[in-house]
Order: structure tokens, then C-alpha cells, then sequence
């Protein structure tokens, strides 16, 4: 996230000199923060150590914000049931601060639990594995060559550096997602993301992109869950930026620990820590990140991540009010587990689509858009419903399975190009119209009507 950029270097250069600069690192990073606690010592310990002041006010020393943060983590891991024993967890990393915690964290919470299990007798229960993707957008960097080759040798070197914890590293550059069945990926994703006129709809767009491409390993590699490094301040720009795109209805799906609308189902377990705590803990245990690859952002996304900077400098509070205003929105039936856990145990392609939820609730299952997942509002969906009759070509049940924001930031303005549109999008992605069709009867319908209308003609 463009938010949670720039401001990496600490007294040192962040060249990591070694623990006996952490106090002085501290004390620049805790003054930059502009959050430095008045008492000189730590709220949770006593400790006298230079304390920095974590949401709430509380000053921590470096253990004790360390600790503090590992714990937030922890119990979103636990009390959302995130990670089970039999998983293998793919966790998204982009080299930023967020994703380098959460592997961190993760592969901290995977150690101890082999401590653990070495320590058992019984040693029933395996122990999750974790593996780690990298999604290379080079393509629409403009960098030279060498550089990129060397951020993606950092990133590489990064995850080796986590001793014996981590079961493969997957490298996939973004074209890969329009490759399956076709040569010519990065043309075909050059030329879609050309026919997107809005900057704001490029960049959703290469958002979708990146989630598609994260499923595609994950299924590829038998991964049962994904990781996202999604942390408070990166979800409060989405939250605003969502709000002035219209897409209100759909936001509560996007603001949870647990999404399961995915094939495999995607978590967030950084959702309640800022983007700024997380920078903090990257220069105090000196992890290193890498971020040179991102693209420069325009449109509404970047516009609303610098108003939230500002609205951070006055304020470091204001990003939990966003995410918890936003949470007090009602999630859908598809951000949590099922109760029974039963279908946790399963490979997650054998689950249905639509995970059935609790009897007490309704199981009808969301329409989702096409393009972006969104779940679709009363007046989307009044809309399928009157164009379901008229639908006669499979382009009329591709773009009526569109949610309006991606219709008026995606599609092509030309309604003839939305043909060709659909036919570069990678297969699988547009194949899920028939799944979703299906699985509302709406081609079932049609069916019934053509073979009416054959009747009539006879
Ligand atoms: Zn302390
Ligand atoms: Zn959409």
C-alpha cells in the first residue's frame, strides 16, 4: 500500500547494525511517529527503556510492543479459527512492512508449534505448513531491468533468510493469470488493462488480478488458505475509497478476518494493527523489506491514501475509527467459517461455492460480480432479474453479471468491445459465469425458454 511506504530508513540507514542500535533506532522512529510517551517508561513492564506509544495512548517498551503486536495477530489467528492444523497457508507477500510481519509472525507461531508438538507424546495433531508467494507486476514497472532483478533476488533472499520454515517461495509475474491456455499472457494482459479507461478501474482491476493469481498457486500447490498482510490503515483507505466509488453494499466483505468467497478462502489477520506499528516493528528487529518494484498509483485509490496520511498525522487514532465504523456493518454469510467446521477438514475445492451458513440465518447465497467478487445490492440484482429474460448471448450473461461499479469503471465505454473484453480474460475467471448462472438457475431458465420457444415453433 502506498500508505504504508516510504519511511523505512531509520538512524542507521536500516542497514541493521545490530541490537545496540535499536535504542537510538527507537528513539528516531518513536520522534518521526510523533507519538513518544511522556512517562520514560514502559506501561506494561516498568521497564525504562524509551517507550513508544501504541494506539490507546499506552507506552510499551520494544518487548512489550513486540509482544503486543504478535498478540493481536495471534488471537485473530485463533479466535477467527484462521489456520488449522492440516492447513497449508499461502501468505501473499509484497515485501512491505504489513506482509513482512505476517511472515514473520507466522512463521513465529509455526515454530512454536512444532515446539510444541516435539514436546508431545501423543503428536496427533499435524503442524500447519506455510509457503510463501511473490506477485511480480514488473511488467508495468518502468525500472531498468537489473534493478527489478534485484529486488526480486531481496525479496528471495528475505524468505530463505527464515531458517528451514518455509516450504517453497512461488515467483509468479502477474501475466501468469492470462497464460493458462494461451501463449501470449502478457499481451493479452496488456491489452485488457488498455481497454480500461478509468485509472481508478485499471487499478481495481490489477487488484482482481493479484486475487486471482494468488488462487491459481494456492489450488495449483494445494494450499487450503490464503494470507493476506492486510493491516487497519490499509483497510481504512479501502473502506473510503470504496465509499466514494459506490460500492457501499459490497464494503462489510472486505473488512473481515475471514473471507470465504474464494475458492480458497482468504484471511486477514493483521486487520487490527497500523500500518505505522508494523514499519515501527520492521525497524526495531530490523526486518527487511523491499518495495521497489510498487507502481506509482493515480486515481481515487492514491488520493485516498494520502488524504488517510493526513488525516494520521493529526489523529493516529482515526484509522481504527474508519475500520471500526466500518465494521459495525453487517458481514455476509461468506466471511466466516462454517459453524460445524466440518468443511474446514475438507480440500477446500471440494467445499460448494456457495458455503452453506448457519441454520439460523439465511442460505441463500450471495450473487457475485463477475470482475471484482462484489457481492451484489438489491438493485443489482433487480437489474439481473430483468435482464435475465433478454440475455440471449453468453457476452449479455457476462456483463449482467457485472456489479455497476465495475460496469462503469471496467467495462468498455464501447459496448462492442465487451466482447473482446471477456475473450482476453484468463478462462477461468470468465468460466465462472457458468457456475454462478447455474448456481442461481438463471441458464437453467433459458434453457426452459429456448426449448419453449422451439415448442411454440413447431
Ligand atoms: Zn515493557
Ligand atoms: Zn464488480
Amino acid at each position: 500500500m502506498a500508505a504504508a511506504g516510504d519511511s523505512s530508513s531509520s538512524s542507521c540507514g536500516g542497514g541493521g547494525c545490530g541490537p545496540h542500535c535499536s535504542s537510538s533506532a527507537e528513539d528516531a522512529t518513536a520522534e518521526r511517529m510523533g507519538r513518544l510517551s511522556l512517562s520514560r517508561e514502559c506501561g506494561k513492564c516498568g521497564g525504562g527503556a524509551v517507550a513508544v506509544a501504541v494506539a490507546g495512548g499506552v507506552g510499551l517498551c520494544g518487548d512489550c510492543f513486540r509482544a503486543h503486536l504478535f498478540g493481536k495477530f495471534k488471537l485473530a489467528v485463533t479466535s477467527n479459527a484462521m489456520v488449522r492444523p492440516t492447513d497449508s497457508v499461502l501468505l501473499a507477500f509484497s515485501g512491505g512492512p504489513a506482509s513482512r510481519v505476517a511472515l514473520q509472525f507466522i512463521h513465529e507461531m509455526r515454530s512454536k508449534a512444532i515446539e510444541s508438538w516435539d514436546a508431545s507424546n501423543s503428536q496427533a495433531l499435524p503442524v500447519f505448513g506455510v509457503g510463501v508467494a511473490f506477485v511480480d507486476e514488473s511488467i508495468f514497472c518502468l525500472k531498468p531491468k537489473h534493478e527489478i532483478e534485484a529486488a526480486i533476488e531481496d525479496i528471495k533472499s528475505i524468505v530463505l533468510s527464515l531458517s528451514a520454515g518455509v516450504k517453497a517461495m512461488h515467483i509468479a509475474p502477474l501475466e501468469d493469470v492470462f497464460s493458462t491456455g494461451s501463449k501470449d499472457g502478457e499481451g493479452r494482459l496488456r491489452e485488457a488493462v488498455d481497454m480500461i479507461d478509468d485509472d481508478t478501474g485499471r487499478e481495481d482491476f490489477l487488484q482482481c488480478l493479484r486475487m486471482l493469481l494468488l488462487q491459481k498457486i494456492a489450488l495449483e500447490n494445494g494450499y487450503t488458505k490464503i494470507m493476506l498482510g492486510s493491516c487497519a490503515s490499509a483497510i481504512a483507505c479501502h473502506v473510503l475509497s470504496a465509499t466514494v466509488k459506490g460500492q457501499g453494499y459490497a464494503l462489510p466483505a472486505d473488512v473481515q478476518y475471514v473471507d470465504t468467497r474464494w475458492e480458497v478462502p482468504v484471511v486477514l489477520p493483521l486487520r487490527d494493527c497500523l500500518a505505522q506499528e508494523l514499519i515501527l516493528l520492521c525497524e526495531l528487529d530490523s526486518l527487511k523489506t523491499q518495495e521497489h518494484i510498487n507502481k506509482p498509483s493515480n486515481g481515487i485509490n492514491s488520493l485516498v491514501a494520502s488524504f488517510i496520511e493526513r488525516l494520521r498525522e493529526e489523529n493516529p487514532s482515526r484509522e481504527h475509527t474508519i475500520v471500526r465504523t466500518a465494521q459495525k456493518l453487517k458481514p455476509f454469510s461468506f466471511n466466516k467459517f462454517s459453524a460445524d467446521g466440518y468443511h474446514d477438514f475438507l480440500p477446500s475445492r471440494l467445499r460448494p461455492k456457495f458455503q452453506k451458513v448457519d441454520s439460523d440465518e439465511s442460505t441463500f447465497p450471495e450473487i457475485l460480480c463477475l470482475i471484482c467478487g462484489s457481492p451484489f445490492s438489491e438493485s443489482e440484482l433487480q437489474n439481473l432479474e430483468s435482464t435475465k429474460h433478454e440475455a440471449q448471448k453468453k457476452i449479455d450473461l457476462y456483463t449482467s453479471h457485472c456489479c455497476q461499479s465495475c460496469h462503469f469503471q471496467i467495462l468498455p465505454n464501447d459496448e462492442n468491445l465487451n466482447e473482446h473484453f471477456f475473450s482476453l480474460l484468463p478462462k477461468f475467471w470468465t468460466g465462472r459465469v457458468d457456475t454462478v448462472s447455474a448456481s442461481h438457475s438463471l441458464l437453467r431458465d433459458q434453457i426452459e425458454e429456448y426449448l419453449l420457444e422451439d415448442n411454440d415453433g413447431n
